[in-house]
């Protein structure tokens, strides 16, 4: 037997009873908050007794609940109050929906217990959060660490390919945001984490369709994906590009057009460093634990393999700027640089598209639109073919 079937059967058997014990479906009908004196009370009805995991994290601070094996049933938007500032939700994992609430103050979960259904009330989840000092909602943050580590690591992993076995180049396709972070709110549309979703398949289907090229997508539902684990999936399928597809937001209505950004620790204008620090928010809207991530990724930075992929990946944005142009509206400086967490991948040439403002009306049109979906995929591909065309061209 293979090392990964006897894996297989291996799990399966710790799992044994339990995993027939997840496999029921958890609806998700609807989440209420109330505020009582200094205690602000959440609760969310279910259709079926739940146990989530229930975390919280620091900078800022945030309360996390994993509810396994359940799905979204709500079409009410509840208005968050007391010590919940906002809160967001979402498919975190493929077995994991998650919910979280931003704190207004620091705070402690004073009780969460599990309510019956009766008289009219489905089965309930409430928790119940009082308002603290820092030092006892750190002392919180850290007693639920363990569980976090977990979270993170439950992550869809990726089985690595043999690179080029036909020869072909790697690519993989990254749409932004996804699950509990919605990105951008679509004004006059879809969210961006819907938008990017529909732009990838249409690049994915774009360049395959010209046979040169291998294409994968960071994830093909509505699910979110650590920064870090997107240019890590790069990496294990042997990429040759990393494409992260976005959609922006500005105050001002008229500011319209495409960027394609590239990585510099320095950003080439304020505009720009404001977009990273922007997009870099993703995985804390997400609810992911930074704390243990950000070392790593600086000590990766001062790596010399680093400088031959930018090169790479300026070049390639030089590429595909005009290719754009020809297709949709770009901004006058179509290639910009920012410190985007999601490009930091050492070896893979990595660029983000800012496909156009959700904030202008004639950019949503567009971005909504299938026809400027595949307009933006073909732009790409064309990039992508004079790119790969000059590797060639130069012996890579
Ligand atoms: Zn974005």
């Amino acid at each position: 037997m293979s090392k990964l079937g006897l894996v297989a059967v291996l799990l399966l058997l710790l799992l044994g009873d339990s995993a027939s014990v997840f496999a029921q479906n958890v609806d998700i009908t609807g989440v209420r908050f109330g505020k009582n004196g200094a205690t602000t009370r959440f609760v969310m009805d279910v259709s079926e007794p739940v146990k989530p995991r229930i975390f919280m994290l620091a900078n800022p601070r945030r309360l996390v609940i994993d509810i396994p094996n359940s799905n979204w049933k709500s079409q009410k938007t509840a208005k968050a109050s007391g010590l919940v500032g906002k809160y967001r939700h979402g498919l975190f994992s493929a077995d994991t929906y998650r919910i979280v609430l931003d704190l207004n103050k620091a705070a402690v979960i004073r009780k969460s217990f599990s309510l019956p259904a009766s008289k009219g009330y489905s089965n309930r989840y409430v928790i119940d959060l009082a308002e603290s000092s820092q030092s006892d909602f750190l002392a919180a943050v850290k007693s639920s660490k363990p569980q976090i580590t977990k979270t993170v690591a439950q992550v869809p992993s990726v089985e690595p390919v043999q690179k080029s076995y036909d020869g072909k180049r790697i690519i993989v396709v990254d749409a932004g945001h996804g699950g509990p972070d919605p990105g951008t709110l679509g004004r006059y549309g879809s969210n961006e984490k819907i938008l990017t979703l529909k732009i990838s398949r249409e690049i994915k289907r774009e360049l395959e369709r010209t046979g040169r090229y291998r294409v994968y997508l960071t994830r093909d539902k509505d699910i979110y994906i650590p920064h870090r684990k997107r240019f890590e999936i790069a990496k294990r399928m042997g990429a040759d590009l990393f494409i992260s597809v976005h959609v922006d937001s500005i105050a001002n209505s008229k500011v319209r057009g495409g960027t394609v950004y590239t990585l510099n620790e320095n950003a080439s204008d304020k505009e720009a460093a404001r977009l990273a620090a922007k997009e870099n928010k993703s995985d804390i809207l997400a609810g992911v634990d930074l704390a243990e991530t950000n070392n790593e990724v600086s000590s990766i930075l001062i790596d010399l393999a680093q400088r031959e992929t930018m090169n790479n990946s300026a070049q390639f944005a030089e590429i595909l700027v005009p290719e754009m142009r020809r297709q949709v509206k770009m901004h006058r400086r179509g290639h910009r640089f920012a410190n985007f967490l999601v490009l930091k991948s050492p070896d893979v040439p990595s660029v983000l598209i800012e496909t156009g403002y959700q904030t202008n009306k004639q950019d949503a049109r567009m971005l909504n639109s299938r026809d400027g979906q595949r307009r933006i995929a073909k732009a790409v591909s064309a990039g992508v073919n004079k790119y790969f065309d000059l590797q060639i061209a130069l012996g890579r």
